[in-house]
């Protein structure tokens, strides 16, 4: 049976704004959201044979195998398809191997979707800025994504318990500086690469400034923001 919906891909450095974008999408449009960085953090909570695997990986701030995180969005639609007709994918495709695998899979399987590829532009020093002040539901079932900087929208109405489930939260293991700086000099190095692996299948790559407010970036969601390069 074909999938006949949206699929927004967002390619975009950590810290950038993607998985709170998703949760307000989720929350507010009744979307669905697939983040490979919660899926993997999930894994590692329960101790599963894949969580083993990745649990250094992730604390050093490198990407996981190409194809186990591809085995695992699979599985991930399998479950999902026909539940909602608008899926957005925070973080992955993230490397051209996943891009291409990921083109094969929506070609042969769901071929009546729409795709949207969203970047977002920021720069390295607005990441490290934000990730010294995010934190994020310890709860593996929601990590919900809360900033503690001074004003920000993203504060949680009591300190240090998640506004959706009451968890704790917490720092991620991979928000250190060192990690942070890995995490980007590898966002880079497959940055361009995507971007002209999109451009390459004539599929064109909506731009946002995501130094902007959250809520103004969600505003192109909801149907009002956004310029197509
Ligand atoms: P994120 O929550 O998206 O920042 O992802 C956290 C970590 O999970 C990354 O630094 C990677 O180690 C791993 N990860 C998440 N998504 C992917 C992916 N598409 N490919 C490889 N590794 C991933």
């Amino acid at each position: 049976m074909s999938f006949q919906g949206e699929i927004f891909i967002l390619i975009g450095p950590p810290g950038s704004g993607k998985g709170s974008l998703s949760s307000l999408c989720v929350k507010k449009l009744g979307w669905s959201q697939l983040s490979t960085g919660n899926l993997c953090r999930k894994h590692i909570a329960e101790q599963t044979e894949i969580g083993k695997k990745i649990d250094l990986v992730i604390k050093s701030g490198k990407l996981i195998d190409d194809s186990l995180v591809t085995q695992m969005v699979v599985g991930w639609f399998k479950e999902q398809i026909n539940r909602v007709p608008v899926v957005i994918l925070d973080g992955y495709p993230r490397t051209v191997i996943q891009a291409d695998a990921f083109d094969v899979l929506l070609k042969s399987t769901y071929p009546d979707h729409k795709i949207s590829v969203v970047r977002f532009v920021i720069s390295d020093d607005a990441v490290v800025k934000r990730l010294g002040s995010r934190y994020i539901c310890e709860n593996k079932d929601c990590q919900a994504v809360y900033s503690l900087a001074s004003g920000s929208s993203l504060a949680p109405k009591k300190t240090g318990i998640c506004d959706v489930c009451s968890g704790q939260l917490v720092r991620r293991d991979d928000d250190v500086e060192e990690s942070i700086r890995k995490r980007l000099h590898i966002y880079h190095k497959h940055e361009q690469a995507l971007i002209d692996f999109y451009h390459r299948v004539g599929q064109s790559i909506i731009e946002i400034d995501a130094d902007k407010p959250i809520v103004d970036i969600f505003k192109y969601f909801a149907g009002t923001y956004g310029t197509k390069i």
